[in-house]
């Protein structure tokens, strides 16, 4: 690897002020934090067939019209160029990405890009039992399934949809296909679904699978997010270990959010991400493409920076990479932490992007 992981957290040790730029013309840029630059979140749609509460919002929004998103050239060509910046990590997502009309066409072009170690998808599952096959054989290796309840209705009132049966189906069928280990994302909400933290750990352990709990945060502007709704990474183990026997494991990689543990006795991995209780913007090395070409580089930013409209005027790669450059460089952001700090009076950032326009 041609740079440097980002390790520690020098957004508690530079607040405020910027640490010397590290990279050069050549190499990968480095933040007025002195992160690099190395995950890319690709959402390849703001589309999706469920309407879950914590994300979606049903009024105030307006789907971004189908000729402003990125064909899959469009989208292949900017992948390329964050790679020459040290991206080793491209991860798909939306939105439902599975709605995107050919989807296995798009991960075979982007398996083709050289240095891009690994590319990842995060699904609801709902399109899987057809799709699972034809992406593992275009070069999907990896894959992140969300699902917050085992309860037929608890998981309607959450999604608004009633496919639990379709996604269990699909869960099964990424194991078949060998998308493995397949790893479940559960957002853990106090009344919502915090009595069911066993069970899903449970059904993650018969079914060979990665579980990774992730605290609920303030995405967006429309899931009425409150401090007290939000159940912290200590009660989420207590609740666990109470049942289960959990080894731990530590951080897996020194850019991995989640802390892991084993199940003892099984192969079974599970993770917390504690976006909220001990944020780790310190070590935030991820940039998101929206689905229409913007460049985000925080999940809670108001506004990102449109590289689509560059791209369609005939712009160089050259010319795109010094963008990309430039834009990273000027990144401070740090909003869990800042969220984090001022306790009581909670950092909430008004017109924040939806968590469907970024890409979760
Ligand atoms: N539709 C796909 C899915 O649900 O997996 C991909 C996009 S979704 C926005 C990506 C991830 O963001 C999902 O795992 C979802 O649970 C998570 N997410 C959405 N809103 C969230 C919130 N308010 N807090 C924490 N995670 C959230
Ligand atoms: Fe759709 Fe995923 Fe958001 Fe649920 S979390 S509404 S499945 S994009
Ligand atoms: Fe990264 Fe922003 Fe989240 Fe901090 S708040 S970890 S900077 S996405």
């Amino acid at each position: 690897m041609s740079y440097e992981r980002t390790i520690g957290s020098p957004c508690n040790s530079t607040a405020g002020g910027g640490r010397a730029q590290l990279d050069s013309e050549s190499g990968t840029p480095r933040d007025r934090l002195g992160r690099a630059l190395r995950e890319l979140r690709v959402s390849v749609t703001d589309r999706c067939n469920f309407r879950c509460t914590y994300c979606m919002p049903l009024e105030h929004y307006s789907w971004i019209p189908k000729r402003e998103i990125l064909s899959f050239e469009e989208i292949t060509r900017l992948s390329r160029l964050f790679v020459r910046l040290g991206v080793d990590a491209l991860r798909l997502t939306g939105g439902e990405p599975l709605l995107r009309k050919g989807l296995p066409e798009l991960i075979a072009m982007l398996s083709a890009i050289e240095g891009l170690d690994e590319i990842s998808l995060t699904t609801n599952a709902t399109r899987l039992v057809e799709l699972a096959e034809p992406l593992r054989r275009a070069g999907l290796r990896r894959i992140n399934i969300s699902l917050d309840t085992l309860d037929p209705a608890r998981f309607e009132a959450l999604t608004r949809r009633r496919d639990l049966d379709r996604v269990i189906a699909g869960i099964d069928r990424a194991v078949e296909v060998g998308l493995t280990p397949v790893k479940l994302n559960t957002v853990v909400q106090r009344g919502v679904n915090d009595d069911e933290l066993v069970g899903l750990v449970r059904f993650a352990v018969e079914r060979g699978l990665e579980l990774r709990f992730i605290e609920f945060m303030d995405v967006g502007t429309a899931n009425g997010w409150r401090l007290d709704q939000v159940v912290s990474r200590a009660e989420i183990l207590q609740a666990i270990a109470g049942a289960i026997e959990l080894e731990p494991l530590g951080r897996l990689n020194a850019d991995d959010p989640a802390e892991a543990w084993r199940v003892r006795g099984s192969a079974c991995r599970i993770g917390i991400i504690p976006s909220v209780t001990a944020p780790f913007c310190g070590r935030c090395s991820r940039a998101r493409l929206t689905a229409n070409g913007s460049l985000v580089t925080c999940l809670f930013a108001a506004s990102g920076h449109d590289l689509k409209g560059r791209l369609r005027d005939g712009a160089s790669d050259d010319e795109l990479l010094d963008r990309l450059r430039q834009i990273w460089r000027a990144r401070d952001d740090r909003y869990s932490e800042i969220r984090f700090s001022e306790t009581g009076a909670l950092a909430r950032r008004e017109g924040k992007l939806e968590m469907i326009t970024l890409g979760g």
